[in-house]
């Protein structure tokens, strides 16, 4: 059988497909007879929830720490809350319902008097008590955990994946994506890319393809389920000539970044955390070009702390040893949503709150994030750039909080490194005023996912509208070029980190604008560097 659907990164993955399955818990009344017996399942099913976060509180403080793992613990007491068990109890009691019913309307009690208290901390446990709560309702409904569960890596086939899914997916099982929706410049489709792996979208596939051979191919948008013997040797050799081209690409290694007519730009890489610094080091780029700060929120339970954060920080400066690593501050919002922020739904998400506009206005949580940042600027060379800059008044108020933070470190005996400080080009009004902006930071950096889907009125997350998204629109160009030509006037260096950077058709035009920096996914920078050592600018 094949399947049609459009590539969002090229290359060839067979084996097992594997469903994705989603935890959505449709929680129905029903009437019971034997309460006892239904708070007997009760008990037994927040034993289990106690187990299951107790075996993630062991898995978590060995990957990203203790204090990020508290949150279990926390979430194991919460279930002991005699308050919480008596609601559950008595509604079962006295309404005669089931005990996933009577779980829900106390998670969803709970939550509202814990989101009406005034004490931030106190608020933050709103999303909590919904936390256990669902997970109690999954064990009662005898849901297996959301995501798929193999022991050998498989092509995962979902409807859609969110970034907060994403994040918590084991990598090192996946061979490649296949979803049924999605756009080309989703985080879904920037994940695939930065893995290295094949991936497709728009895929209309049956629930029957779960657990049968399949052949993704990457390079034409095709899903191959139990192909025959015929394909599996033709996909076998056009894995071995994708491995033969990797190898000539190897020996780029070690080659400087420059053009035929000597001139040589900063070839950087995009990173989501800290598991993506390997794959850096083995394509060799000469920096971190966007550390998208925000993982590290998808990927707990709650805020990171200053100490984590930290932690994490200071062990990606440490690997790359000196190389710059550029920090972009939380990028939180739109499609990447985090349930402790209890943000409020919004009919416009990408032009909503978001981003550094979520910074400005909770000060303890943007200057955690700088505490961390500067104190782990001690051991390397960090820069932190800010997203969805619109006006020079933003930047104004970031470098004083960013003076704020400076003065308490020193006060407190913290020692931090010279810090350059970046904005992000990702709205055509930050492209309109580039001229102000470049007199205030040290460098630009392009977002070229953003800053399209602002220009061409194009939402990113749109697959209906992939047909309208033309990369290389003239006005995006020209943007680039405004951005490049006002950044050098008022003495800041540009560099693009969109999906563009990396899109070999256009080096030279960058290379001719003035760009001085490309920042690409890992799996992208030495084919990068091809195109930059082939291109003759003199020519
Ligand atoms: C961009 O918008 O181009 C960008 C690099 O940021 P993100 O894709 O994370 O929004
Ligand atoms: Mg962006």
């Amino acid at each position: 059988m094949k399947m049609e659907g459009k590539s969002v990164f090229g290359g060839v993955a067979m084996g097992r497909l594997s469903i994705y399955k989603k935890n959505d818990q449709l929680v129905k009344r029903i009437k019971v007879t034997d309460t006892d017996a239904e708070i007997q399942r009760y008990n037994e099913a927040t034993e289990k929830a106690k187990q299951q976060l107790a075996a993630l509180y062991e898995k978590a403080s060995k990957e990203v720490g203790e204090s990020s793992a508290a949150i279990f613990e926390v979430h194991q007491m919460m279930l002991d809350d005699l308050d919480y068990q008596e609601s559950v109890v008595n509604m079962i009691q006295t309404q005669n319902v089931n005990a996933e019913y009577a779980v829900a309307v106390t998670g969803d009690n709970f939550s509202e008097i814990f989101a009406a208290m005034d004490d931030e901390y106190m608020k933050a446990r709103a999303a909590d008590v919904k936390d256990i709560s669902n997970r109690v309702i999954s064990v009662l409904q005898g849901a297996e955990d959301a995501g798929f569960d193999s022991s050998e890596p498989v092509i995962l086939v979902a409807e859609d994946l969110a970034p907060s899914e994403t994040v918590q997916l084991d990598k090192s099982l996946l061979l490649s994506f296949v979803t049924r929706y999605g756009s080309t410049n989703s985080h879904t489709a920037i994940l695939a890319r930065t893995m290295n792996i094949p991936a497709l979208i728009g895929v209309d596939y049956s629930e029957d393809i779960d657990g049968h051979f399949g052949i993704v191919d990457g390079f034409e948008g095709v899903l191959y389920v139990d192909p025959d013997e015929e394909i599996i040797e033709q996909y076998k050799k056009k894995q071995e000539e994708q491995e033969e081209k990797a190898r000539l690409l190897q020996e780029l290694k070690g080659q400087p970044t420059v053009t035929k007519d000597g001139r040589e730009i900063k070839l950087y890489a995009n990173i989501g955390g800290v598991g993506d610094v390997p794959s850096v080091l083995q394509n060799d780029a000469a920096g971190i070009g966007l550390f998208r700060s925000e993982f590290l929120y998808l990927e707990s339970d709650t805020f990171p702390s200053e100490e984590d954060q930290f932690n994490a920080y200071r062990s990606v400066v440490q690997t790359m040893a000196g190389k710059k690593v550029i920090i972009r501050t939380l990028d939180i919002g739109a499609d990447k949503q985090v349930d402790y922020f209890n943000l409020d739904k919004e009919d416009n998400p990408a032009m909503g709150y978001r981003a550094i506009r979520i910074c400005l206005e909770q000060p303890d949580i943007f200057k955690t994030q700088l505490r961390a940042l500067y104190r782990a600027s001690y051991y390397g060379n960090i820069a932190i750039m800010f997203p969805m800059i619109i006006s020079v008044e933003e930047v104004r108020r970031i470098k004083e909080t960013v003076e704020e933070v400076k003065k308490e470190l020193s006060d407190q005996g913290f020692a931090y490194g010279d810090v350059e400080l970046g904005v992000m080009i990702e709205t055509p009004a930050a492209v309109w005023i580039t001229e102000e902006l470049g007199k205030e930071v040290d460098f630009f950096s392009i977002g070229t996912n953003d800053l399209t889907q602002y220009t061409l009125a194009i939402d990113r997350q749109n697959p209906r509208l992939d047909s309208f998204y033309d990369a290389h629109h003239p006005a995006v160009l020209r943007a680039i070029q405004m951005t490049v030509e006002n950044g050098h006037k008022g003495g800041a260096w540009v560099g693009i980190c969109g999906e563009l950077g990396a899109d070999t058709s256009l080096t030279e035009t960058f290379l001719r604008m003035g760009v001085d920096e490309l920042s690409v996914s890992p799996s992208r920078i030495l084919a990068v560097r091809a195109a930059v050592r082939d291109c003759d600018l003199k020519g």
